[in-house]
């Protein structure tokens, strides 16, 4: 392509609103510009780009035994009804037709998947099944951010994999661990692999893939012996605390203003660990009572795997008072079952279990109890709840783990029978038994390995992209169109390059060398072959490898074969 004739508009100016270096330099270059909140037109650059990292996808989706499907956007409310997510998931963008039926555009396809196999597949001698597809999935996110990270209509690798039984699904769960892993590296991509946990889609193992980079918006715990898991999963070990005997009874302390734990520290002068922090939840119009070590922070992510079910919000001041004839900053777990609520729920974070002579709220305002010792005071279901912090002892080794800003690329999920059961997918075993067919469903973000891609490689003058997925391969530069026997060898170069095949960009336009060394610094093309007055005059050229910005003077004779040398290391 000739740059005089492309469509690249780069801009001088970092853009205001953007905060991420991907964003910024995406909209630098020329690669995207925004439609609305989280809605991005993809320019040329970027397409190029994009149809790479989806090829590549699909090739190793294929190699795993893959079929390429493509399902439609739209799609009937019924089938997300009968799996109970219609209402489940708040992230749908839904829509009524004239006729008034309902309907959403996909987010994931779980649903419509499910619903062919049961309606095609007999037998047990058809498993096992991989089906993907590669398409725009559309999420109403109550945040859209600016920058490719969360946006509202995206693509996605989705597949589903169709098993007789648990076994089966193992093979087809770690068939995609090998594919994600391959696809990753051959974007260039860096990626961890961590536990993680299930969400929205059910089931019970899941896996994510993980790039680590600043612009993240998850955050992985690391350690040195290779445990990794994401945030909303990671475990610790705790330092152990020690308590007093615990003989007294619990006993009523006046604290006249004092309401958060950093106020009782100062007022009592207890260490936050020898508190238990009282938080009231509203689960499905219930209020549940969720109890924290002091200086311990609430996992929304655990609470929601402990209570089953993610609708739950945090209590209104007027409904905690209601549970506790207290105000918030006096709330504790003490008597709860005597105040009339002799069925209310109490969760506790197992950092409290076999504590002893602890001080909580006393459910009366301005008033706190100390001496207490659960499990004697009052009775609790004790879950993990907490969430890990920076420097906590790693559950394998001990030592202190690390927490690193990740972007998500790609989840694994053992779905098991969770959209068979309640969409009747069932079919034959040898024994000719019906039974449920074992699911797996797996996603691949597919802008994120570009937006990774460009937080990975990326300096102030712009961004390297690995060269698998560069939109092209190299820009030939003619430092002055002006000057007839150089532009005539830029030409020369320019036909040789696409007669071998090699995806070139030439920059024949008519401005100042400096302007265009600027512009390939800046559009993420991986190498620059140069054509300079000076060099020119001795038959030569220049490379410039633009990851390291390293030089390597080359014949003219040999320009293109020495970048074709670089294209295959
Ligand atoms: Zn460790």
């Amino acid at each position: 392509m000739r740059w005089s004739q492309a469509f690249i508009p780069t801009l001088r100016e970092v853009p205001a609103e953007a905060e991420a270096a991907s964003h910024r330099l995406l909209l630098r270059a020329g690669y995207v510009r925004q439609v609305s909140a989280g809605i991005y037109a993809h320019l040329m650059l970027a397409r190029r780009s994009l149809l790479k990292i989806m090829q590549i996808i699909r090739e190793e989706m294929n190699a795993i035994g893959g079929q390429e499907f493509y399902l439609p956007s739209l799609n009937p409310a019924e089938l997300w009804r009968e799996s109970g997510r219609w209402d489940a998931v708040d992230v749908i963008f839904k829509l009524k037709d004239r006729a008034g039926h309902d309907l959403c555009l996909g987010i994931t396809h779980e649903e419509e998947m499910t619903n062919i196999a049961r309606g095609e597949l007999r037998s047990y001698k058809q498993l096992p099944q991989i089906w993907y597809q590669i398409q725009s999935k559309y999420r109403d996110e109550p945040r859209p951010k600016s920058g490719l990270l969360r946006l509202r209509e995206f693509f996605m690798k989705d597949s589903y994999s169709f098993d007789l039984d648990e076994a089966g699904l193992d093979v087809s769960y770690d068939k995609h661990v090998q594919a994600y892993t391959n696809t990753f590296k051959r974007c260039g991509v860096r990626a961890l692999f961590v536990e993680a946990f299930s969400g929205m889609m059910g089931g019970s193992v899941s896996g994510e893939f993980t790039a680590p980079t600043e612009a993240g918006e998850d955050f992985i715990a690391i350690s040195e012996c290779g445990y990794s898991a994401n945030l909303e999963k990671a475990v610790s070990g705790l330092a152990p605390v020690e308590d007093p005997v615990g003989n007294e009874s619990p006993e009523t302390i006046a604290t006249p203003g004092q309401k958060t734990i950093e106020d009782l520290v100062r007022f009592t002068g207890e260490r936050p660990e020898r508190m238990i922090k009282t938080l009231v939840y509203v689960v499905e119009s219930e209020p549940v009572v969720i109890l924290m070590r002091g200086d311990h922070a609430l996992s929304e992510t655990k609470l929601s795997a402990a209570l089953g079910t993610a609708v739950f919000r945090p209590a209104t001041p007027e409904e905690a008072f209601k549970l506790h004839h207290a105000h918030l900053g006096s709330l504790g777990p003490v008597g709860l079952a005597s105040t009339g609520h002799a069925k209310v729920r109490i969760l506790a974070d197992k950092a409290l279990e076999g504590r002893r002579d602890m001080t909580t709220g006393a459910n009366q305002d301005d008033m706190h109890l100390r001496h207490v010792t659960p499990g004697r005071d009052f009775q609790a279901e004790y879950r993990d709840l907490r969430a890990v912090a920076e420097g906590d002892p790693c559950i394998k080794c001990g030592k202190p783990l690390e927490l690193v800003k990740a972007v998500e690329l790609g989840h694994v999920f053992k779905l098991g029978r969770r959209y068979s059961k309640a969409m009747h997918a069932n079919v034959l075993d040898a024994a000719g038994k019906e039974v449920e067919i074992v699911m797996g469903s797996y996603g691949i973000g597919v802008e994120r390995i570009l937006t990774a891609a460009v937080e990975q490689n990326h300096d102030k003058d712009g961004m390297f992209l690995p060269k698998s997925i560069a939109p092209f391969q190299v820009i030939l530069t003619a430092a002055n169109m002006d000057d007839a026997p150089l532009r005539e060898a830029g030409e020369g170069l320019y036909k040789q390059m696409l007669a071998e095949g090699v995806e070139v960009l030439f920059d024949d336009r008519d401005e100042r060398p400096g302007v265009k060394f600027k512009d390939a610094d800046l559009i993420g093309v991986p190498y620059r072959l140069t054509l300079g007055r000076r060099k020119f005059e001795q038959g030569q050229a220049e490379i410039l490898v633009r990851s390291t910005k390293q030089v390597q003077d080359v014949s003219l004779e040999r320009a293109v074969q020495a970048l074709k040398q670089h294209l295959l290391s």
